[in-house]
């Protein structure tokens, strides 16, 4: 290179900089500095401050760096060493139903049968004779003694009022409950189960005989109203810095909505509605084509506000009532406890494999994204079978197909998932609350594939995170937790609830349970350009935290909170005057 174009390169460079160094940066709206922001960038880095203008996040780095961006309108937020992380996503829950629950009368957090009994007979101080004490979603596998109570037990405490525990797939009903609802000895009713030695009735109802039940029917609730108990309850959901939400099942009415809740501008978290296909008795390409064809939208349609989420079917029962469908059988002790007279009872199944594979090639020629409920082995096998052989004629990578729940993961499971691109989306509060019961139930050798997470990451399996809260309002004690630190806590100790740690090979980093609750979500719904992660260009949702969630005790991250949440730039959630 010649001197002279050297020479007047290097003052180009010199010109540059002076120019950058003088001109004031355009200033941005709001700033966070002398913190630690924790960004989950693909470097997992740690900045000191950032800045936000309008609804994007502007920049991140150094406090130098960042004070740059500060013009006379800037709001500037000192830290002081406060832990930020991205705004959390719940990949997996049901606020309508939850945001409803508790209006009318707490739902009790009972424990164990004496707890139990005790409550219901407060109920009966208060509630005129004949009035019905229910309690929904009400699962004996989370009582210490893990048993139904006892019809005489029951009796004994509310003799006069109509009891029922209402544990979705069955539930426990009194004798003043059969009484009102005109069940006796002689109903001939395959949902009313007996005694296997008396033929007596045991209190214990299937969900088939739930309609014969003459409980109230339940208020129904004006659109208004049910607009409002939807802000107070997502409100509770950006108190632990959550911004996004997966609606775990609905149709395009919630879509609608939701819509209207953005369009009016009262929305404090951002969703992905999954649509529920509802079946036909008979299932075939053309009938579920048909279905389809009707629906306007799809998956990804919308905006970062609200968008169209998985197509989705319920493909077995739960673990909590000995439903789920488990490759294995279920076993000797899980029929005493669910009362199961089949020796070769493995769960509850609701599409055969052909009725499967109709369903989920046809969405995949829709180009919808696919979801089922599968919460046992069972079903877990049976749904990976129909995605491998529906990805022979057309790929399903792209698509992002997941599992929700899962629960038992065999290592072919985790490997065929890699292979498709299956997402994992779990529920670490049902670990929580459940692993000690389930290991009481399989055994020891059976729950080794109980909530795999550590051999999932490994093999390189997207692990998503949702609470399937459903009912009830606390975050820690509703059914279920839906406190996202929990959840973190759970994936990182593998403790639970009794206070055993179960399988302790299986826990994850911090690291890595922080983006299974924020980018690995935001994957989870095609917007992982746009959230689940502190970077330049990004929505600015975030929520600084109470303690530091990579480096206090570890049993202090279950009790972390958010002191201040942001979406989309706006302050939507703050417990200080602090800042
Ligand atoms: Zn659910």
């Amino acid at each position: 290179m010649k001197r002279k174009s050297v020479l007047s390169l290097v003052s180009l460079f010199i010109f540059l900089l002076i120019h950058f160094a003088c001109e004031p940066m355009p200033s941005a709206d709001l700033i966070l500095f002398n913190g630690k922001i924790v960004t989950v960038d693909h470097n997992f880095t740690i900045a000191d401050a950032l800045a936000i203008s309008k609804d994007k996040i502007k920049a991140v780095g150094t406090n130098r760096k960042i004070r740059r961006f500060t013009g006379s309108k800037t709001r500037v937020i000192d830290l002081k060493g406060k832990t930020v992380i991205p705004g959390l996503i719940d990949s997996h829950l049901h606020p309508e139903s939850a945001s409803f629950s508790e209006l009318d009368e707490e739902i009790p957090d009972v424990h164990t049968i004496d707890q139990l009994l005790t409550w219901i007979k407060g109920q009966t101080m208060t509630k005129e004779k004949g009035k019905w004490i229910i309690i929904p979603k009400f699962f004996s596998t989370r009582l210490i003694e893990m048993r139904q109570p006892t019809l005489a037990e029951l009796d004994s405490v509310a003799p006069y009022h109509p009891v029922f525990l209402d544990g979705s797939f069955g539930g426990m009903i009194n004798s003043t409950s059969m009484q009102l609802s005109g069940i006796t000895y002689k109903t001939d009713h395959p949902g009313i189960i007996r005694d296997r030695n008396t033929g007596l009735l045991t209190g214990f109802i299937m969900a088939s005989a739930f309609n014969i039940l003459k409980v109230p029917q339940q208020k129904t609730l004006s659109y208004q109203e049910k607009q409002d108990a939807l802000r107070e309850m997502l409100k509770r959901y950006n108190r632990y810095g959550i911004t996004s939400l997966f609606i775990g099942s609905g149709d395009f009415e919630s879509v609608k909505m939701y819509r209207d809740m953005s369009d009016k501008k009262i929305l404090t978290a951002r969703i992905y509605q999954n649509i529920l296909l509802q079946t036909d008795r008979k299932i075939t390409k053309e009938s579920v084509a048909e279905k389809l064809k009707k629906y306007d939208n799809k998956t990804g349609y919308g905006d970062e506000w609200v968008r169209i989420g998985s197509l989705k079917v319920i493909l077995d029962g739960g673990i909590l009532t000995g439903t789920a469908y488990l490759t294995e059988l279920w076993g000797e002790k899980a029929a005493d406890i669910f009362g199961i007279e089949d020796p070769a009872y493995r769960g509850v199944i609701n599409y055969s494999r052909e009725e499967l594979l109709a369903i989920v090639s046809v969405a995949n020629e829709f180009n919808w994204s696919f979801t089922a409920h599968a919460t046992g082995s069972g079903s877990v096998d049976l749904l990976l079978d129909v995605f491998n052989e529906v990805n022979q004629s057309k790929s399903i990578k792209e698509k992002r197909f997941s599992i929700i729940h899962g629960n038992f993961f065999s290592k072919d499971a985790i490997k065929l998932m890699r292979e498709l691109g299956v997402y994992a989306n779990m529920q670490p509060a049902w670990f929580y609350k459940d692993a000690d019961a389930m290991e009481s139930i399989l055994g020891k050798e059976r729950i080794r594939t109980f909530h795999p997470y550590k051999s999932m990451l490994d093999a390189g399996v997207m692990i998503n995170g949702g609470s399937d809260h459903m009912v009830k309002w606390d975050a820690n004690t509703s059914i279920n937790p839906y406190n996202p630190f929990l959840a973190m806590w759970t994936m990182v100790t593998r403790k639970t609830e009794h206070g055993s740690v179960i399988g302790p090979s299986e826990a994850i980093t911090r690291e890595q349970a922080l983006k299974i609750y924020t980018i690995n979500n935001a994957y989870a719904s095609f917007e992982e350009s746009i959230k689940g992660s502190i970077e330049p260009g990004k929505l600015a949702d975030m929520a600084i935290l109470t303690d530091d969630i990579l480096n206090c005790p570890v049993d202090k991250i279950k009790d972390i909170e958010s002191v201040l949440t942001i979406l989309g730039g706006k302050i939507i959630y703050s417990s200080t005057t602090e800042f």
